[in-house]
């Protein structure tokens, strides 16, 4: 049977395409320079949107190590993708699709099929032009609706592995007309034992580019300061490109703060003028400026939060800790995250748990660590500590809800002990076909009812919600009733699935079966974290609208 055909994109349609490619070393905050040079635009009154290029073999991030990886991160459609699509949703106020992520896996993946349909023709087919010729077929079809598409190729100018994406944007520019691309490259200025900004690793890295025949039109210098003048000169003159093209990203306190730095340096300028889009723009009093009021506004609380997890590396929890930024944006609070080992809480050191002024546990998959996990919900009950369990951390409240309240010993998850005499986390009766199938896990976004008079309620200040899920295990529904009769309320259903949990006699304590953390931007934060940090900043031993008490109790690892 024939593949399906591939769609094709109208090239007079106009749209503006920044490829942006890195050099030097990974882990220079490409993707938030591009998304940060995507809001500007947005602000311009552009629509934007952003591709990701992850040149590696897996088709998505789903079976990825978060310890390696850093978070899979979960779209709208149920796309398990790597953690930069969050930047970019969260940067750009967008929702996008597993589309926006293309990986040789993928791509590979739908050759093969095709070649194995006969599509082909009898063809012998190739890296160039079949593979090239796929990944401009997902570019277009990604950009389409939209002004401005950013594309960003994971890694570094010069990987084996990047090799036919930089050969497909190098054909994708020679199709499009001049105005309609803009290539920009980012790589590392670093500075010399005696203070001075070195080029050569930046001249290295282009001559890179250029070998491949891609010629940069702007190059980016990440760099602990801004570029100096004579620094940006002799790049410009390395080059070949003109020293106005030349644009500085020094480090900054808050990544948030990355797009006003772009725009300080006039690169959103730049573009416009490349893109011959600035009669279109809105002039800059105009543009829209909620984005700096929100990420610059006055922070005059501290409020420290434990997350209690398995992988001490934030980026295995981004989202959680962006959403916690989210929230202090809006109640004017600076958080400070202390990340506290579950295995460390297993033998009863609860001390981690002292000092804080609230509680997290997020999600995860696997035994490790659960008995610390669980321990931690126990100490925020009993001590009213403000809660929040995500996912696994739902879970894991209530399990011990049932052993340490409902009195059923050795209660657990299916998923960590499977002959649990108390399976109140399982999977769902009507699963366990499915399960023999494969297709298990319940991904992207649901709706859950919310129950009226709840502190649910109260967050969403809605009857329902639209959340991301990703999980394969449940509340038990033969536990249901236990559960309801003491005073633990699922007060967010979906059928007889449990998606919201909240104790009446606390003065915090929530448990979501799905993340908030994936939907939750600066200027629209995830009421479950905003509930947290109010909760948090009303505590015990708290004085209220006093930053006094903000001493910061140290890391613990
Ligand atoms: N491991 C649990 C499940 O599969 C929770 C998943 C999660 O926390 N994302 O249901």
């Amino acid at each position: 049977m024939p593949t399906e055909p591939d769609t094709h994109y109208d090239p007079s349609l106009g749209k503006k395409f920044i490829f942006v490619t890195g050099g030097v070393m990974s882990g220079l905050g490409k993707g938030i320079t591009a998304a940060s040079t995507g809001r500007l635009l947005k602000n311009a009154g552009f629509d934007v949107t952003a591709v990701k290029i992850d040149p590696y073999l897996n088709v998505d991030a789903g079976t990825m190590n978060p310890f390696q990886h850093g978070e899979v991160y979960v779209l709208k459609d149920g796309g398990e993708v790597d953690l930069d699509l969050g930047n970019y949703e969260r940067f750009l106020d967008i929702d996008m699709s597993s589309d926006h992520n293309i990986t040789t896996g993928k791509t590979y993946q739908h050759v093969i099929e095709k070649e194995r349909a006969g599509d082909y023709l009898g063809k012998t087919v190739q890296i160039i032009p079949h593979v090239t010729d796929d990944i401009k077929r997902r570019i277009r079809e990604a950009a389409q609706g939209t002004d401005v598409c950013l594309v960003e190729v994971g890694g570094t100018v010069g990987d084996i592995e990047g090799m036919p994406y930089l050969e497909a944007l190098r054909q994708f520019a020679h199709e499009e007309p001049e105005e309609n691309v803009l290539f920009v490259h980012v790589t590392l200025v670093p500075y010399s034992k005696n203070g001075e900004q070195k080029t050569k690793p930046t001249q290295h890295s282009v001559k890179e580019v250029r070998s491949i025949g891609l010629q940069p039109d702007v190059i980016v210098g990440r760099c602990e300061d801004r570029l100096e003048s004579a620094t940006k000169e002799k790049i410009a003159l390395f080059c070949d490109i003109p020293t106005e093209a030349v644009f500085s990203n020094p480090d900054v306190e808050d990544v948030y703060h990355v797009p006003l730095m772009v725009e300080d340096e006039g690169l959103d300028q730049f573009v416009l003028e490349r893109f011959e889009m600035e009669e279109e723009a809105l002039p800059r009093g105009q543009r829209a400026n909620e984005w700096r009021e929100v990420v610059t506004a006055e922070k005059d609380e501290q409020v420290d939060v434990a997350l209690v997890g398995k992988y001490d590396l934030e980026d295995a929890y981004m989202s959680i800790h962006e959403s916690l930024k989210h929230a202090g944006f809006e109640l004017g609070a600076d958080v400070t995250v202390h990340w506290v080992s579950a295995g460390d809480l297993e033998d009863g050191h609860d001390g981690e748990l002292a000092d804080v002024d609230a509680v997290i546990v997020p999600g995860g998959f696997g035994m490790r660590g659960t008995e610390g996990k669980i321990e931690a919900v126990r100490y925020a009950r009993e001590n009213d500590l403000p809660f929040l369990g995500l996912c696994l951390g739902f879970q894991m409240a209530v399990v011990e809800y049932a052993r340490n309240v409902l009195g059923l010993e050795d209660a657990h998850s299916a998923e960590m002990v499977e002959d649990t005499p108390h399976p109140v986390i399982d999977i769902l009766p009507e699963q366990y076909e499915v399960e023999d199938m494969g297709g298990t896990m319940r991904l992207g976004e649901h709706t859950t009812v919310i129950e009226p008079e709840t502190l649910a309620y109260d967050l969403y200040e809605d009857t329902s919600c639209t959340e991301r899920h990703r999980h394969r295990y449940e509340v038990n529904p033969e536990y249901f009733d236990q559960f309801e009769d003491e005073d633990l309320v699922f007060s967010g259903t979906a059928g007889n699935r449990m998606e919201i949990l909240e104790h009446e006699n606390h003065p915090y304590f929530v448990g979501t079966q799905f993340h908030p953390e994936y939907s939750s931007r600066p200027g629209n934060p995830s009421p479950p974290f905003v509930g947290l940090l109010e909760g948090a900043l009303e505590g015990p031993g708290r004085e209220t609208g006093d930053a006094a008490d903000t001493e910061e109790t140290e890391v613990t690892h």
